[in-house]
């Protein structure tokens, strides 16, 4: 046998993380030499940036992608008594949002192959108080648009997409973000594009656009309900509705300008470290991957496997702890929103309501995938697991 070098780690392997460039460095430097570091020219740069990738006239950049939801459900006139029904296999801040506006989020089980929200679980959840459907596109994996579009169409319903996972992801080859209502994603390191903390809505709704531009600074507008015009009081400015400071600096827009312009070379090879694992793990019985629809592109945003124990000696955390001592870092996306003590305590949500989600949790992992993960880095996860499975 020759004798060769094995490749060990010198740093822990993450499940994701940010890839950043001089190009990002200088766009920062310039924003901190210009006369705005906030409220400035930057901010409409990255929101023309992204709504021309998503194809959508609208895009409002908010401090981060919760602040963002928050924006959308708001725009979407979500409320006290109101009813959002979305996924408990996401983030907390998908339903949290909702709770933040008064409203009342629904969770609905998910498919159990897609591992996104399934549309049938969600038309049975559809009642008079229902106001707006909120699917995660999981993992960057397009959820079906089409039947829950439909859904909405039937029952008058607004679609908040939290696209978080999905920036250059494709639905039968259309932008995710090309959206009915509103779209959200989130530049929180681990995401498609970084800048930072911060997050978008993009819209094809001029009504929408309005709403979440005032509700990102105070509520607050220079054009006027009251007064006809502010002719001669250039001063003036009401405020309208109860609104935050949601907004995004200039130092954040500029790095996320240079980030779009990397985009698809992001995508590119996320989808090729996502191809190599699939192909690494189709002779595996026990690994369950994520259900590809022909015709759609995931952002690949996480690489999460199913571990199936009937099939294997070791379970999910003997797994973790094995590659963790192998220095590399998964996670598990996500622990069922409905499961936290938060939700059972103040929804009475409780173990067994969304069985399907549970049974994926239970022995989900997400995998290590990101722009800069080398070939070599990627073999040794592979063979660390496929030496823990067998
Ligand atoms: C990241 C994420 C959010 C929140 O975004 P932040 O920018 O971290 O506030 C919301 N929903 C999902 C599904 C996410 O992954």
């Amino acid at each position: 046998m020759p004798n060769q070098t094995e490749f060990s780690p010198t740093q822990t392997i993450p499940y994701g993380r940010q890839t950043i460039g001089d190009e990002e460095i200088q766009a920062v430097i310039d924003v901190l030499k210009s006369p705005y570091i906030t409220q400035g020219p930057a901010i409409e740069k990255f929101e023309q940036a992204v709504a021309a990738y998503c194809d959508v006239p609208y895009a409002v950049g908010f401090c981060n992608g919760t602040a963002a939801l928050h924006g959308a459900y708001y725009a979407a006139g979500i409320g006290p008594g109101d009813e959002v029904i979305t996924s408990s296999i996401t983030f907390v801040a998908t339903s949290n949002a909702v709770l933040y506006q008064g409203g009342k989020p629904v969770f609905a089980d998910i498919s159990p192959n897609s591992w996104n929200i399934n549309p049938q679980e969600i038309a049975c959840r559809i009642t008079p108080k229902t106001k707006a459907i909120a699917p995660v596109h999981f993992a960057g994996s397009p959820v079906a648009l089409d039947s829950i579009y439909q859904l909405a169409d039937e029952h008058h319903l607004v679609v908040i997409e939290d696209a978080c996972h999905a920036l250059g992801a494709r639905y039968k080859n259309t932008p995710i973000g090309h959206c009915r209502d509103m779209a959200v994603f989130s530049f929180h390191p681990v995401k498609s594009i970084t800048t930072g903390e911060g997050g978008m809505v993009v819209t094809p709704h001029r009504h929408f656009y309005e709403k979440l531009l005032k509700f990102r600074t105070h509520g607050i507008t220079k054009d006027s309900q009251q007064f006809k015009v502010f002719e001669d009081q250039p001063w003036q400015y009401e405020m309208q509705d109860l609104g935050y400071n949601y907004r995004m600096t200039d130092i954040q827009a500029a790095i996320g300008t240079v980030q779009m312009q990397k985009l698809d070379g992001f995508m590119e090879r996320r989808s090729q470290i996502a191809q190599r694992y699939r192909e690494a793990f189709r002779d595996i019985p026990a690994i369950q991957t994520q259900e590809e629809t022909t015709g759609d592109a995931s952002a690949n945003h996480l690489f999460p496997i199913w571990i199936d124990v009937t099939k294997t000696p070791i379970n999910r955390t003997q797994l973790f702890k094995a590659l963790q001592n192998a220095r590399i870092a998964p996670q598990v996306h996500y622990i069922p929103v409905h499961l936290q003590p938060y939700y059972q305590e103040h929804l009475r949500t409780k173990q067994g309501d969304f069985p399907e989600a549970e049974r994926y949790h239970e022995s989900c992992l997400s995998l290590p995938i990101y722009p800069t993960l080398s070939h070599e880095e990627q073999d040794y996860v592979i063979k660390t697991i496929k030496a823990c499975l067998s």
